[in-house]
């Protein structure tokens, strides 16, 4: 944000400073994909969330538009037109046309679990989960519809692949949540969405990569409470990995010699895409994930 002088809120809101920042993953330090969803509320926003956007120094929040599972939720027919859709769906066909010959260009999309959250509340939302599940399959059957119709946009303007994010995390749920909730849903969503999709999810997942491994998703974003070589070991031979080095030891607070060495080992244990576990903290230093992106080309 700094070295290109454009900075959240901003970047969330107007779609040449978005494709600008989200340029700089290429430009300034050399990885070879660039992804202009900078934050996890941009379809949520088109919902109906109220979402302060955040600052340089602070990621955006959000809040919910229901109170209860209860209450009647209608998607907006024209979601897709609104700011939290259209800004990035606008960058991204401006990132296609300015570096989309040299490298690859990533869209995000939340699956129907995280929009729960989002619309309804966690808090809500996990309750239901036990007190009312056959409400909660009813509206992830609606809330699925938007993750669809905006990855299908998002293609349409150049992503070449999709990040799919869906908080089926193990502080907050079973093992038998995402085999009850979302395998099928993700396996849904690996069948309707023409493009390769990257499954993330943060957190310890060692107890649900059996289910995901059978959903079909091409890759899946691990966290680093998944030790790598476990994660390849769970993931089978047919599920790509991503990920997995720790955004607090290596991405903040990592040398020279630690990064080397964490991104030796990912690559030693057949970890197919390097990267951050999850969004890289906002005052990550530059030159690390610099490093990053160095060692994953040469070593
Ligand atoms: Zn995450």
């Amino acid at each position: 944000m700094d070295r290109v002088g454009i900075a959240f809120p901003d970047a969330h809101l107007d779609p040449e400073k978005m494709a600008r920042l989200a340029a700089t993953s290429h430009t300034e330090f050399g990885f070879d994909n660039v992804m202009p969803l900078f934050s996890v509320w941009h379809e949520s926003a088109a919902l109906g969330c109220r979402v302060d956007w955040g600052d340089s120094g602070r990621m955006p929040d959000g809040q919910s538009v229901c109170s209860s599972i209860d209450d009647p939720f209608r998607i907006p027919r024209d979601f897709l037109k609104e700011p939290g859709c259209a800004v990035p769906l606008k960058a991204l066909q401006l990132l296609k046309k300015e570096v989309g010959s040299e490298v690859a260009v990533v869209g995000k999309v939340f699956g129907p679990w995280t929009l729960g959250y989002h619309v309804f509340g966690v808090e809500e939302f996990l309750i239901s989960t036990l007190l009312n599940p056959d409400r909660v399959k009813q509206v992830m059957r609606q809330l699925l519809e938007v993750t669809v119709a905006f990855a299908e946009a998002q293609i349409e303007q150049g992503a070449d692949a999709l990040t799919l994010g869906d908080h089926c995390t193990r502080d907050l749920c079973s093992p038998n949540a995402y085999r009850d909730f979302l395998a099928e849903i993700h396996q849904e969503l690996h069948e309707r969405i023409p493009c390769p999709l990257i499954l993330h999810i943060c957190g310890d997942t060692s107890d649900r990569l059996k289910y995901i491994r059978e959903t079909g998703v091409e890759c899946f974003h691990f966290d680093s409470k998944v030790p790598a070589a476990e994660a390849r070991r769970l993931a089978g031979d047919n599920l790509a990995l991503m990920g997995g080095t720790s955004n607090i030891d290596v991405v903040l607070n990592g040398t020279p010699e630690s990064i080397e060495r964490d991104i030796a080992e990912k690559l030693k244990v057949g970890i197919d895409i390097i990267g951050p576990e999850c969004a890289v903290p906002l005052d990550a230093p530059c030159e690390n994930l610099k490093m990053i992106a160095d060692a994953g080309k040469r070593l």
